[in-house]
C-alpha cells in the first residue's frame, strides 16, 4: 500500500472521532451560590430527543381530533343499535306471518278435499266411475319449519317467501280445478232441466198404482201399467216434469185429456186423465210450467193424474227420476 492511501486512511479516521465527540453541553447554572453542573450531550442522543419529541408533539395535536372522532364513531354505533333492535323486533314479526302461512296451508288442504268429495258427488250424479287419480287429493305441503327454533331470521324471510309463492301457486291450481267443476256442474244443471226430475204434482206425493204389472182396475186384466198414479182434487194443477216440447195435447182414448211433451235425449213424459190442458201442440214449456188440471177423463176410476215416463218411446219406471 502506498504512504499516500495510508495518509487518507489516518485522516479519515481522525474526522470521524471528531464527530463522534462533537456534541452539546448541558450546564445547570444554579441562581445563587454553587458550582455551575455540566453535563456533555452527545449529538446523537440530542437528535433522538428532538426526534422523540416532534413525534410527542405530533400525537399531542392529534389527539384532540381522535377524541371527536371516536365521540362519532360511538354515537354512530348507538344509532346502529336502535336500528339493529328495530329490525330485529321487525324479524319477529314474521312469526306470526310464517304461522298464517302455515294455516292456509292447512285451509287450502281442507278445500283441495271439499273438491274431490265434490268430484265423487258429481261422478255419482252423472253415474260416471271416479278415476282413481281423481281420488287422491292434492295435498299442499310447506317445508317443514319450527317456530320456536333459533333458526336465522334471514332464513325466516326466505321460507316466508318460498311458502308465499308455494301458497300462490296451490291456490292457482285449486281455483282453475273449482272453477273447471264448476262449469260442469252448470253444464249439468241445464242439462238436468231436460230430466224429468221433480213430482208432476206440486204437494200431492202418493202412488196409488205403481209401474208395472197389475190387474187393472177397470178392464179386469194383468196388463203393464205404463206409469204411476197420483190422486189429487179436481183442478189440481199439473206440472211438466222437465223442460221441452209439446207434442201431444187432446183426447187419447183410455188416457182421457193427454199431454205429451218431448224433452230430447230420448225423453217423453205423458200425463192423462186430466180435466182441462193448459198447453198447445208444438208450444214449449219450462221445468215446473202448469200445462193441464187434474181430473177424471178417459179410463179412470177417480180423479188422478197418470204419469209416464218414456226412454226411447218405451215406459221406464219413472220412481227412480222423482227426488
Ligand atoms: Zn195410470
Amino acid at each position: 500500500m502506498s504512504t499516500e492511501g495510508n495518509r487518507a486512511l489516518v485522516f479519515m479516521r481522525k474526522k470521524r472521532r471528531k464527530k463522534k465527540q462533537e456534541g452539546y453541553l448541558l450546564m445547570i447554572v444554579p441562581n445563587e451560590k454553587g458550582k455551575i453542573k455540566s453535563v456533555n450531550i452527545p449529538y446523537l442522543v440530542f437528535i433522538s430527543f428532538f426526534v422523540i419529541m416532534t413525534i410527542n408533539v405530533y400525537y399531542l395535536v392529534r389527539y384532540p381530533f381522535r377524541i371527536s372522532e371516536i365521540w362519532k364513531l360511538e354515537y354512530h354505533i348507538l344509532e346502529l343499535r336502535q336500528t339493529i333492535a328495530k329490525q330485529d323486533k321487525e324479524l319477529r314479526r314474521l312469526d306470526p306471518c310464517l304461522k298464517a302461512t302455515q294455516v292456509m296451508a292447512s285451509k287450502l288442504n281442507s278445500s283441495n278435499r271439499f273438491f274431490v268429495d265434490m268430484k265423487l258427488e258429481y261422478d255419482k250424479l252423472r253415474n260416471t266411475r271416479t278415476k282413481e287419480k281423481d281420488l287422491a287429493y292434492r295435498e299442499v305441503y310447506l317445508p317443514g319449519y319450527r317456530l320456536s327454533s333459533a333458526d336465522q331470521d334471514h332464513s325466516k324471510l326466505e321460507i316466508l317467501n318460498s311458502n308465499l309463492s308455494y301458497l300462490e301457486e296451490e291456490l292457482a291450481f285449486t281455483s282453475s280445478a273449482l272453477d273447471d267443476l264448476f262449469k260442469n256442474y252448470k253444464t249439468y244443471d241445464r242439462q238436468l232441466d231436460f230430466i224429468p226430475t221433480i213430482w208432476p204434482l206440486a204437494r200431492d206425493r202418493r202412488i196409488s198404482s205403481g209401474f208395472g204389472y197389475r190387474r187393472h182396475p177397470v178392464h179386469k186384466r194383468v196388463i203393464l201399467h205404463q206409469g204411476i198414479d197420483i190422486p189429487s182434487r179436481t183442478g189440481t194443477p199439473v206440472r211438466a216434469t222437465a223442460e221441452g216440447q209439446v207434442t201431444i195435447a187432446g183426447n187419447r182414448g183410455g188416457y182421457g185429456l193427454l199431454v205429451e211433451i218431448n224433452h230430447g235425449n230420448g225423453y217423453r213424459t205423458r200425463y192423462g186423465h186430466n180435466s182441462r190442458l193448459a198447453v198447445r201442440v208444438g208450444q214449449k214449456v219450462k221445468k215446473g210450467q202448469i200445462i193441464a188440471y187434474v181430473g177424471n177423463t178417459g179410463t179412470s176410476t177417480g180423479p188422478h193424474v197418470h204419469y209416464e215416463v218414456r226412454l226411447n218411446n218405451v215406459p221406464v219406471d219413472p220412481r227412480p227420476y222423482l227426488n
